[in-house]
């Protein structure tokens, strides 16, 4: 492995590169927060010091994404995937249907983890069909009758793929995993009665998760859920019921504030397609190269490519590696390459990679 003395151009998919600028903001007060002599990480939760650390990152958090109020925004602990559990814990009754549309790892993931509890839920489509390169049309016609909610995962963090439109329905409520993409554009935030997102991906540190869900439809239940699953609990709680991930908190809330002084969703939106766009449009004049994902489909997020020659594959990441891009390989079953290029991604990271696969080609191709 080589060693390096500054910082490389990041592109992990989760945990993912935060910006440069909160990392050294974080910094600057890790041993003595705002002259309490201690840092964020030693002090209580239960203190005004901290109270006003996780307010100001949920009234940010509900300015950059223009919350109605009768939305909740949650911290929770244990992951993305402690939400595979929870939400049809909190949203169906025994005995009652969703659906799922299995767009990869993920959503199979969640649909397995709620069909132990409610054995009625059904996949309304199977991307295994074209090796998780597409995503469905979802329309109220293929909404199963009595299905409580439509699950879907936004953008597919392994496969590149995400759905460039959401879709409207009518039949039921549309819930979806935003794991790798919370933050990266704006949403029809209406249009959604729960959203979630781990946020090693796009936010901040593993192991803390933001849950944003509709008041009005949460229902009353007829069995027990447990405490940190619980999300009115966790809400009338205001994320304190237990001792959360304070630190993580602290610097997601540091994301946001960056966030906004970048200008918001929409300046953070526009960079990110200009990004996608100038890397997609190199591997695709490539001769090397090519992007497996159909064009509609393809993520602003995570940008899989590979080689029409494998031999040349582990060449390109030694390269790379060396060259201090770090973390170019592609999911474990899927081979080739992944390029997360999340907000914290700085243009001139895209810029140095095309430059790289362009470099490659000359002497390669
Ligand atoms: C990374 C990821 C997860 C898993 O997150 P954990 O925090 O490890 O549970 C779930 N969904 C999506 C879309 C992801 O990208």
């Amino acid at each position: 492995m080589p060693t390096f003395t500054h910082r490389v151009f990041n592109f992990n998919a989760g945990p993912a590169m935060l910006p440069t600028e909160v990392m050294e903001e974080a910094k600057s007060e890790f041993l003595n927060y705002k002259g309490t002599g201690m840092s964020v990480m030693e002090m209580s939760h239960r203190g005004n010091v901290f109270q006003n650390i996780l307010d100001e990152s949920l009234s940010d958090l509900r300015e950059l994404l223009e919350l109605p109020s009768r939305y909740a925004v949650v911290y929770f602990p244990g992951g993305a995937t402690l939400q595979f559990s929870a939400i049809p814990f909190n949203y169906l009754k025994v005995g009652e249907s969703a659906d799922f549309a299995l767009t990869g790892v993920w959503a199979k993931k969640a649909y397995e983890e709620a069909k132990k509890f409610y054995p009625n839920v059904k996949s309304i489509f199977n991307g295994a069909d074209s090796k998780y390169m597409e995503l469905p049309t979802i329309t109220d016609e293929i909404v199963n009758e009595g299905a409580k909610y439509v699950y879907i995962t936004s953008n597919n963090t392994i496969y590149g793929t995400r759905y460039k439109t959401f879709p409207k329905l009518k039949k039921a409520p549309l819930f979806a995993d935003m794991t790798s993409e919370l933050l990266s554009r704006k949403l029809p935030i209406e249009d959604f009665s729960v959203i979630f997102a781990g946020a090693q991906k796009n936010i901040g540190p593993s192991g803390l998760t933001l849950v944003i869900y509709d008041k009005e439809k949460l229902p009353t239940l007829d069995h027990p859920i447990p405490n940190l699953m619980n999300f009115a609990l966790m809400e009338k709680n205001g994320s304190l019921y237990n001792t959360p991930p304070t630190y993580s908190i602290y610097i997601a809330g540091l994301v946001f504030k960056y966030l906004k002084r970048k200008g918001g969703l929409e300046a953070m939106e526009a960079t990110n397609e200009r990004k996608a766009k100038k890397l997609y449009e190199t591997i695709d004049a490539s001769n090397l190269f090519y992007a497996p994902v159909p064009e509609e489909f393809r993520s602003a997020m995570n940008v899989v490519f590979r080689s029409h020659n494998e031999a040349l594959d582990s060449k390109f990441l030694a390269l790379a590696e060396e060259q201090g891009f770090a973390g170019l390989k592609g999911y474990r079953d899927m081979g080739g390459f992944r390029a997360s290029i999340y907000n914290a991604m700085p243009v001139e990271g895209v810029d140095a990679l095309i430059s790289l696969i362009k470099e490659f080609e000359r002497t390669h191709g």
